[in-house]
């Protein structure tokens, strides 16, 4: 049964599309709408199966709930992922037809850009549709919000670094940072500027060669990045590469990064991590800047105060350390419950009205 199936059924709505002429097919999947309307991007990538789509879907759409909660803005959770190679199979068509299925939802789910979506396919769905954010600023949006997204990974590896070397200063440190795209590369700005001696890993050879000669980094050339001599491991490509092939192997002192849903198993990874006195800064409350972004976009934007609710997330994340430490819980843990508790007081609140 499909519903059995579900790796998290706490889902409220999931909506597959589909179209012939297009070539679409995509899932939208909606897991909490009890802070307001799920905001979430889209994700554009050629999954091995359909089941490997829907458990992303699922998995991404969960984690925006709570990266919304925790960040403390109004929308709820969801995303959307489009099965195909956004290099070859992303065409004007497809981005519109994608956009009417949005529209559908009549602003129950807005999306915005993930992986394999530029600016210019949100202006595309801008065309049929309101329910979109991360537009260009000629439309009247902000951009893409990645370097918003790369400031708070930046500030909540300070804030990781303070709590576990005693100082947040990066200069010196050792970090590797997987996955070199939108995020990375902004955040290896950030990096060198401070004096970091940056490593980079990616796929893409191309990019390694240019992000190398303009930030001067180092490639990472070893046969195991798990295995890398490092302080601070930066995952800033896809997820889960904490998993239980890797998680044994990290030498580095603290876990940074800006991909999203980081642990394979949140809680058996976050726990292995734990353990071995690698300190985990959760995923979705460092990489909140995107959201932050976004979501301003949606009402008011106002640039410096985005950027001082980003650069927030330093102070949010030494409270998740605090409080994990207190309640003797995983870091991951304590993030969760945190935004749990958000939303149940919220849910009681809405049952009132
Ligand atoms: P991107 O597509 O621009 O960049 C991803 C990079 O990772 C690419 O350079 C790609 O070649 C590389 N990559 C892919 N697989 C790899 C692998 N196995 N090993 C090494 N490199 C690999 O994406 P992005 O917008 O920079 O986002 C990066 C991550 O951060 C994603 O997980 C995304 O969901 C998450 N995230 C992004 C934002 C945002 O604002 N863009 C916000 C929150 C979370």
């Amino acid at each position: 049964p499909v519903f059995g199936q579900l790796s998290f059924n706490d889902h409220e709505q999931i909506v597959f599309c589909n179209d012939k002429d297009t070539g679409l097919k995509a899932i939208i999947g909606i897991h909490n709408s009890v802070m307001g309307p799920a905001l979430g991007g889209t994700r554009m990538f050629n999954y091995a199966t359909e089941w490997d789509a829907l458990n992303d879907v699922l998995r991404l759409s969960r984690g925006m709930t709570y990266k919304a909660a925790i960040t403390g803005l109004n929308i709820g959770g969801g995303k959307a992922v489009i099965m195909g190679d956004a290099k070859t199979q992303k065409t004007p068509e497809l981005m519109r037809k994608f956009g009417e299925f949005v529209h559908s939802l009549s602003g129950r789910y807005i999306t915005a850009e993930d992986v394999g979506m530029e600016t210019s396919d949100m202006d595309l769905v801008r065309d049929v549709t309101p329910y979109v954010t991360g537009i260009s600023e000629e439309r009247g949006g902000a951009g893409n919000p990645s370097p918003v997204t790369a400031f708070g990974v930046y500030m909540g590896m300070k804030a990781a670094a303070k709590q576990k070397f005693g100082s947040d200063k990066l200069e010196g440190k050792k970090i590797l940072v997987q996955g070199i795209g939108h995020v990375g590369e902004t955040l290896v700005d950030y990096l060198t500027k401070e004096g970091a001696q940056v490593i980079i890993a990616d796929i893409n050879e191309e990019r390694l060669n240019e992000v190398a000669a303009k930030y001067n980094a180092q490639i990472f050339r070893g046969d195991d990045l798990y295995n890398a001599d490092v302080d601070i491991y930066a995952p800033c490509a896809m997820g889960a590469t904490i998993n239980d092939a890797t998680v044994n192997k990290i030498k580095a002192k603290v876990i940074a990064g800006a991909a999203n849903n980081q642990l394979a198993n949140e809680d058996t990874h976050g726990l292995i991590l734990q353990e071995r006195g690698i300190l985990y800064a959760p995923d979705f409350l460092i990489n909140a800047g995107g959201i932050i972004n976004v979501y301003a976009e949606l009402a008011h934007y106002d640039k410096a105060e985005i950027m001082r609710k980003t650069e927030n997330i330093y102070n949010t994340t030494l409270e998740i350390f605090d409080y994990a430490i207190a309640k003797g819980i995983t870091t991951h843990q304590a993030a969760l419950t945190i935004a749990q508790n958000r939303i149940d007081l919220r849910k009681i609140e809405n049952s009132k009205k």
